[in-house]
């Protein structure tokens, strides 16, 4: 089993996790809201169909994700579910988000007449199924979707009158969901009253706009589906424990015990000399590194868990090793593993404090984990 060798950078997964956050998800929103699991980017760095399997199976019939070839991975794996691409399809990726059978997301007219003429030539090469669009109103996020209703009133006509397209929803997304309630409860009925604008001229229409933190803490956020990733993992999107919310953290990375040496008093390690030992220490050698998306920084107040004892990270991350102070007394030995997120006994190293530390967010955190990581499912 995989999950026990000590493989150099090692990313266990736990799909029963998954699947009970799913479960969690979906007993919150109700049997009236669906729930679209979020697995772009490889899942959040969780693995993409493994993932998405277990969200299916936790209640998922959804699958949302960026690219045209994330859609392609899914649909290849015969994922029983809804797929939408959320992100901007390049003219080069339509076709293999188009033959993944995924929704897409319009919001200029531009974007819509390049569908229509890719379902004219569909239409004439196969009996292909018309292409579900979904619009995006822009409420406040300024990235992606449109501030201008009217302008995306026209652009759904253009849509429901074009031959082989089909109207199938409208979406925003909330910038300051986990920050800022009253706010987005305004960016909601800003994007409510274009819903039924738009449900007045097309009805039956699907509208979404919840992520992890709507959909949890802001019920009138559900609407007809939910999307959510971060907690899907069992990561909290407020930055706290997600254990506090019933959530359950469902990935460990680890490494182990490649290399130990003593260091005398003086004596340095790393690059840049960094850490210099003030007195006779041990330092344990992880293999993993910034390669691994264990980036540089992560050693400023960092820790690795082994024989379940907190101890310091030293020194510089490198690009494919790590080290530790493990003390005068290690008791620690040579291919012991070593817990970079996870738990080991009573101590736990979450991906929220990791993140913390870095100055960034779990999301991150996790999604930095490269290709190769090997992730090993139990
Ligand atoms: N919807 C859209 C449009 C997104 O871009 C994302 C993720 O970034 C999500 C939903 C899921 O968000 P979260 O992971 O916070 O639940």
């Amino acid at each position: 089993d995989p999950a026990d060798m000590a493989l150099r950078a090692l990313a266990r997964v736990n799909l029963a996790a998954i699947e009970r956050n799913c479960a969690l998800i979906r007993r919150e929103i109700g049997a009236d809201v669906a729930l679209c699991a979020a697995v772009k980017a490889n899942g959040y760095g969780h693995g993409a169909v493994q993932s998405a399997r277990a969200a299916v199976a936790g209640g998922a019939t959804w699958l949302a994700v960026a690219t045209g070839g994330e859609a392609a991975e899914l649909r290849a794996a015969r994922l029983d579910a809804r797929l939408i691409v959320l992100g901007a399809l390049a003219p080069e990726e339509l076709d293999e988000a188009l033959d993944a059978d995924a929704d897409v997301v319009a919001w200029n007219e531009r974007f819509v007449e390049q569908l229509a003429t890719a379902a004219g030539a569909r239409a004439a090469a196969t009996a292909a199924p018309p292409i579900r669009v979904h619009l995006k109103l822009d409420v406040g996020m300024g990235r992606l979707g449109t501030r201008d209703a009217d302008e995306l009133l026209r652009v759904a006509d253009r849509v429901a009158a074009a031959p082989g397209l089909e109207l199938a929803g409208a979406m925003t997304h909330f910038p300051c969901a986990d920050e800022d309630v009253a706010l987005t409860r305004g960016q909601l009925a800003a994007f409510t009253a274009f819903g039924e604008r738009l449900r007045a001229a097309h009805p039956g229409v699907l509208l979404h706009a919840a992520n992890s933190a709507a959909a949890l803490a802001l019920p009138e956020s559900r609407l007809d589906l939910v999307r959510c990733g971060i907690a899907v993992y069992g990561l909290s999107p407020w930055e706290d424990d997600a254990t506090a919310h019933g959530l359950e953290p469902a990935l460990e990375l680890r490494s182990w015990v490649a290399a130990l040496k003593p260091l005398a008093a003086g004596e340095t390690v790393g690059y840049g000399a960094r850490f210099r030992a003030q007195a006779p220490t041990w330092i344990a050698t992880l293999p993993i590194g910034y390669g691994d998306g264990v980036r540089r920084g992560w050693e400023r107040d960092g820790v690795a868990l082994l024989g379940g004892r907190r101890r310091p990270l030293v020194g510089r991350v490198s690009m494919d090793n790590v080290t530790v102070d493990v003390g005068p007394e290690p008791g620690v030995a040579l291919g012991d593993p070593a817990i970079l997120i996870g738990a080991a006994g009573e101590e736990r190293l979450t991906a929220e404090e990791v993140a913390r530390r870095l100055g960034t967010i779990n999301y991150e955190v996790v999604t930095a984990l490269s290709a190769r990581v090997v992730r090993a499912y139990h």
